[in-house]
């Protein structure tokens, strides 16, 4: 049986989202009312599953929210004329585009498009630059919610050995800079490592991300280690749609300290975390209405 301590990130994220609706009520009082556009390309299922469960949230959270649904066959012209709207929108505060996009899309020039205030993704460069300089306002939803359950678990991460496992752009690398900006030292290994799972060995904290259904095992982990799984794998056991992380949890969990649960553990932090950037978007705008009115 698991000695690990399971993080219930499901939990988490509703007190997060409950400490979120007191912020809205009084930007409502101020006459802002916090609003999030999410625009979806093409039909994948699992990107309908997310902006489903985004809007949803963002409703659950007083937050207003506007879909914008295009076939996937649409033009890039198109898609940046609508985000060039979105942008120029006072009442719209955060946009996210969802992620992956057709093919033919161009994901960086969209992402580009952003503005960079309502960028609540925290994709776009200066606000990538924001998170390398340490200053960041609104750091990728996914790696500040993995942030939060580790500070929830340990409490000040100062001197810890952190192993990121995966480096790509929306979590890898902004994990691996909040990661350092809470004082840890930290590794990041990636699929041209040589020694994975040893580097991933001397950490006290492991956070993979890498799309490896069930990839780090038992032999992947020191005792005692928190263990962060990002990972959203669908396989098949027996014949059954199953969804598992990139971490072998009945393995891990009696070597580990704690552990996060796929499902139930990274993602609803994530939305949490998105409707936290909505809300600091929008007070930031605000703010700055309010100064250049004054
Ligand atoms: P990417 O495919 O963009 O990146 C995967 C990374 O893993 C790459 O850096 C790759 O290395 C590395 N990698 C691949 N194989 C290995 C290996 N054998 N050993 C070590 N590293 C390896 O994935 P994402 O970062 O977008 O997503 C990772 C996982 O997290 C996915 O399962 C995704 O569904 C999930 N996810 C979950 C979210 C949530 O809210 N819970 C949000 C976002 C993602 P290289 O760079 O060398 O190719």
């Amino acid at each position: 049986m698991s000695a690990a301590q399971r993080i219930d990130g499901k939990a988490e994220a509703a007190r997060v989202l409950d400490s979120l609706r007191d912020d809205v009520e009084r930007l409502r009082e101020q006459g802002c009312a916090p609003c999030l556009a999410v625009v979806l390309v093409g039909d994948d299922p699992a990107s309908d599953v997310y902006v489903r469960n985004k809007v949803l949230r963002a409703r659950e959270t007083g937050i207003e929210s506007v879909e914008h649904r295009l076939p996937a066959n649409t033009s890039e012209d198109t898609l940046l004329t609508l985000i060039a709207a979105l942008n120029a929108d006072p009442a719209v505060h955060g946009i996210l585009v969802q992620m992956p996009l057709p093919a033919g899309l161009d994901e960086h020039a969209v992402i580009d498009a952003i503005a960079p205030a309502k960028d609540v993704d925290g994709f776009h460069p200066a606000n990538v630059g924001q998170l390398v300089l340490g200053d960041a306002t609104l750091a990728p939803c996914t790696p500040n919610g993995c942030l939060h359950l580790l500070r929830q678990v340990a409490g000040d991460l100062s001197g810890k050995h952190a192993v990121v496992v995966g480096r790509s752009n929306i979590v890898g690398k902004p994990m691996a800079a909040l990661l350092l900006q809470a004082n840890c030292s930290v590794t990041v290994v990636h699929s041209r490592s040589t020694n994975a799972a040893a580097l991933c060995r001397q950490a006290d904290i492991v956070v993979a991300a890498v799309g490896r259904p069930r990839l780090l095992d038992a032999g992947w982990i020191k005792p005692g280690a928190i263990v962060i799984d990002v990972g959203i794998n669908r396989i098949e056991i027996d014949g059954q749609p199953k969804l598992v992380g990139d971490v072998d949890f009945d393995s891990v969990a009696p070597v580990a300290g704690a552990i996060t649960p796929v499902p139930g553990g990274v993602g609803p932090m994530t939305i949490a975390f998105l409707m936290k950037n909505t809300i600091a978007a929008a007070v930031r705008q605000q703010a700055m209405r309010d100064a250049i009115a004054a």
